[in-house]
């Protein structure tokens, strides 16, 4: 079971909503660390590495903004990365209209999308197409 990006964002955020202690994110760190020895992706070891030191001393604390904007983009790059595995099971590619104007092949429903990623998600009934802008080799 690979420990996700998009999961480790969401427990930082829940643990941020308790209150802010930088001694227990460090600890918390700590411990996801060891139990997903060899599981997690670099990435995501060089952020709890940065975490690590916040339960050396207060000097190296970062403010409770900048744990939540990191909590943000990972989920965010997470949920990315999430499309990018559904990929293979996606058949249907959504159609151009106009300009950034797609349709979606489920329910015809029409939006304005700037997505340069290979899946865009109906706004309408949350389905996954392929985006038509994206070309695939
Ligand atoms: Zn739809």
């Amino acid at each position: 079971m690979n420990y996700t990006k998009n999961k480790f964002g969401r427990e930082l955020k829940t643990i941020l909503d308790c209150g802010y202690n930088s001694n227990k994110i460090g600890e918390w760190a700590h411990s996801i660390h060891l139990q997903q020895c060899g599981e997690i992706n670099k990435e995501l070891e060089e952020v709890l590495f940065d975490l690590f030191v916040l339960e050396e001393g207060p000097e190296f604390e970062l403010s409770i903004e900048e744990l939540n904007k990191l909590a943000d983009k990972l989920i965010e790059e997470g949920d990315r990365e999430e499309l990018t595995d559904s990929l293979q099971e996606v058949k249907e590619v959504a159609t151009i209209l106009e300009g950034r104007w797609l349709m979606c092949p489920f329910c015809q429903e029409s939006w304005e999308s700037e997505s340069k990623l290979s899946l865009v998600r109906c706004p309408n009934c949350s389905n996954l197409s392929h985006n038509p802008v994206v070309k695939t080799d």
